[in-house]
C-alpha cells in the first residue's frame, strides 16, 4: 500500500482526497517508479479543483510530473535504481500521475534526470520551467538574438515565467519582465529581468498594430495579452505562445503577421517528442543557476496540503514553484 491523492467523480460532483492505494490499483506500464517529488503546476491547479475538464477518466490521480527512482523496468531502457523524470503525457490526466508514492508509465514516456539536478530541483523546474525552457529554444531556433533587443516575458512571476526570465538572461537576453505584481520587481530583477511592465497596459484590447518593441516574447497569458504581444513585436520577430492564464482567446488580426512577418510559435510540452525534451532539460542544466531556482520555489508540501494548495495557485496566490514531497 502507498500514499496518493485520488480524484472521484459521481453525479453529486468531484471529490479530492490522500488514499491509500493497493500497487495492484496502478495502472498498465512497463515501469514502476517509485516517486520522491512532485510539483504543483497550472493544470494540476485545474485537476484537483475540477475548475477545467483536465481529468479524462475517474478514478485519477493528478500530478503530471514526478522525479523518481526506477524500482522495476521490463523496458530496454530502464532498470532498477535509474533515476528518471516525467513531464506531461496526459499523465495525470489520462493515466496515473506523479502525486502519489509510486506510479507506473510507459518507459517511452520518462526521460534520465540530469546529473545536474536533484529529484527536488527537477519538480521545482517541472512541466512550467520544461515548457520555459522549450520556448526559449523556439526562439533561439527561430533565429532570435540577444543583438536584435529585448524579449518580452508574460507572467513573469508565474512558473513558466520566472524560468523564462532567467534562462534568456542567462543567455544574453535583454528580458521585460510583464506582471500583475508590480511589488515584484525587485524579485523579477534578481531572476535577471532588467525591467518590468505593468501587465495591465496588456490585457485589454488594443490596435492591431502598435509601436514595434519587442524582438521576441515568451507569454504564457493568451488572449488580450497574445494579441497586443504580437501587436508590439518588431518586424521579423517572433513569439512563443505557451499558455492561457488569461484566457484562451485570442482577439488579434492577422496584421502583425502580414505586414511585419512576426511569427507565432506554438510551443506544446505534453507530447513534444524525446528529442525536444532532452534539449530543453539540458539548455536547463546548462543555464539555471540552482542557487536562483531555490529563490523560485514557493515551498514544500506533503500530498494533504498540495489539495488545498491547488486552489491558493489558480487564484494567483503562489509566486513560484510549489514542490510536493509525496513521502
Ligand atoms: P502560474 O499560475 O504559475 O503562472 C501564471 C501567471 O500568469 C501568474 O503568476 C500571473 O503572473 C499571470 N496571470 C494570471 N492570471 C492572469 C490574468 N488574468 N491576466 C494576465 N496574467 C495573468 O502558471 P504556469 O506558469 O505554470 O502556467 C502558465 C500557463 O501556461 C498556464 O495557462 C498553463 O496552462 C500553461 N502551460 C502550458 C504548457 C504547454 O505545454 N503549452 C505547459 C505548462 C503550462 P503575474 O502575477 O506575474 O502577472
Amino acid at each position: 500500500m502507498f500514499s496518493g491523492i485520488q480524484i472521484n467523480k459521481d453525479d453529486a460532483g468531484q471529490t479530492v482526497e490522500v488514499v491509500q492505494i493497493e500497487e495492484s490499483q496502478l495502472p498498465e506500464g512497463n515501469v514502476t517508479v517509485q516517486v520522491e517529488c512532485s510539483t504543483m503546476n497550472y493544470k494540476d491547479g485545474l485537476a484537483i479543483t475540477g475548475s477545467s475538464p483536465v481529468v479524462r477518466k475517474f478514478p485519477m490521480v493528478p500530478g503530471i510530473d514526478l522525479a523518481g527512482v526506477v524500482c522495476e523496468s521490463s523496458h530496454p531502457d530502464w532498470k532498477e535504481g535509474d533515476r528518471v523524470v516525467l513531464n506531461g503525457w496526459g499523465v495525470g490526466e489520462a493515466h496515473w500521475g506523479g502525486l502519489a508514492q509510486k506510479a507506473r508509465l510507459n518507459g517511452d514516456w520518462l526521460i534520465p534526470l540530469n546529473s545536474a539536478f536533484t529529484s527536488r530541483q527537477a519538480m521545482a523546474i517541472g512541466t512550467a520551467g520544461y515548457t520555459a525552457a522549450l520556448c526559449v529554444d523556439a526562439l533561439v531556433n527561430y533565429g532570435i538574438t540577444p543583438d536584435q533587443g529585448e524579449i518580452l516575458v508574460t507572467g513573469a512571476t508565474g512558473g513558466v515565467g520566472s524560468v523564462a526570465v532567467m534562462l534568456l538572461a542567462k543567455a544574453g537576453y535583454t528580458v521585460v519582465a510583464a506582471t500583475g505584481k508590480t511589488s515584484e520587481e525587485a524579485y523579477l530583477k534578481s531572476l535577471g529581468a532588467s525591467a518590468i511592465v505593468d501587465r495591465a497596459t496588456l490585457s485589454e484590447k488594443g490596435k492591431p498594430m502598435q509601436k514595434e518593441r519587442w524582438a521576441g516574447v515568451i507569454d504564457s497569458v493568451g488572449s488580450f495579452t497574445l494579441a497586443n504581444a504580437c501587436a508590439q513585436t518588431k518586424y521579423c520577430g517572433a513569439v512563443a505562445a505557451c499558455g492561457l492564464a488569461q484566457g484562451a482567446d485570442f482577439p488579434a488580426t492577422v496584421m502583425p503577421f502580414i505586414l511585419r512577418g512576426v511569427a507565432l510559435l506554438g510551443v506544446d510540452s505534453v507530447m513534444a517528442p524525446k528529442a525536444r525534451r532532452m534539449a530543453a532539460w539540458d539548455r536547463l542544466a546548462k543555464d539555471l543557476d540552482v542557487s536562483v531556482l531555490e529563490s523560485v520555489i514557493a515551498g514544500e508540501v506533503g500530498l494533504a496540503d498540495a489539495v488545498a494548495a491547488a486552489t491558493d495557485l489558480l487564484e494567483g496566490k503562489i509566486r513560484g514553484r510549489l514542490v510536493v514531497d509525496v513521502n
